[in-house]
């Protein structure tokens, strides 16, 4: 169980790397912020007792270069930095989508809710497809810069070194 201070450690570390890698996508003049919030899926209702675990997400508030990204507990302490890095790209490229859904969203009142249900649940699965696909191509570009968590550190100190 990692201490306060790791988990605020943590939390500075796993905050500037979302800033490291949002530069290297070329988002300098977005805003970046990581929040200790367990992600969840409100518009679906989707939680852990459903089967499906919610590894992250993401927001951007309307009118805001504002990339607002959650992680669950389980990727702070991910030692597999690889796929933590392609999490942290997958959703700013959603976050760089947030236009776009809002304007397929105005759509919404001129279609009937079953129809747009229908509609929008097939756009949601392309979205996932696309970012899926250029996520798993563009994260190996981009930084590993992220320390170990405290968890991969071996006793005593250091990633598999002894402290003499
Ligand atoms: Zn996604």
């Amino acid at each position: 169980m990692p201490t306060t201070r790791q988990i605020d450690k943590r939390y500075r570390e796993l905050a500037q790397y979302v800033r490291t890698i949002a530069d290297a996508m070329g988002m300098r003049d977005w805003t970046t912020t990581f929040l200790s919030e367990s992600p969840t899926d409100a518009e679906h209702g989707l939680t852990a007792s459903d089967g499906l675990v919610i590894q992250a997400d993401s927001i951007v508030p309307p009118g805001r270069a504002l990339a607002i990204i959650r992680l669950s507990g389980n990727l702070w302490w991910t030692e597999d930095l690889d796929h933590l890095r392609e999490v942290i790209c997958h959703e700013l490229l959603h976050c760089r989508l947030w236009p776009y859904n809002r304007i397929v969203d105005t759509v919404r009142g001129t279609l009937a809710q079953q129809t747009y249900d229908v509609w929008n649940e097939a756009r949601r699965h392309a979205e996932e497809e696309v970012v899926n696909a250029l996520a798993a191509g563009w994260c190996v570009t981009l930084p590993l810069a992220l320390p170990p968590s405290p968890s991969a550190a071996s006793p005593g100190g250091g990633s598999g070194t002894r402290v003499l």
